[in-house]
């Protein structure tokens, strides 16, 4: 068992955990996030998550293997985020829909 730090959101009655933006081994360090990244966001905090063993999340794996830093902006996201099939750079889907209207715009 291991006690890693998530993100917390209040929805209505429930909390919902921010998968995407991953796990923080420390509480200081997921703070420091949550402060630099998501100053405006309201009713998120930081909460220990234990991670059983039984389940097959690794945080370094979380750390290095699902993070891909987009071409464009440079922004790192889960693999998901990112299209890294459809064109020759990795594109997030945030700079996706400009991308596509004009990939011209991003050739050096
Ligand atoms: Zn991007």
């Amino acid at each position: 068992m291991k006690v890693v730090y998530g993100l917390m959101t209040q929805n209505g009655d429930a909390q919902e955990l921010l998968w995407d933006l991953g796990f923080w081994e420390s509480e200081e360090s997921a703070k420091e996030y949550l402060k630099a990244e998501m100053a405006s966001s309201r009713g998120i905090t930081v909460e220990p998550i234990n991670i059983n063993d039984a389940i097959p999340i690794h945080l370094e794996e979380l750390e290095e293997e699902s993070m891909v830093s987009c071409s464009l902006c440079g922004i790192e996201y889960n693999r998901e985020d990112v299209n890294m099939t459809d064109y020759n750079e990795n594109v997030c889907v945030n700079c996706e829909p400009e991308y596509r209207d004009n990939p011209n715009l991003h050739v050096i």
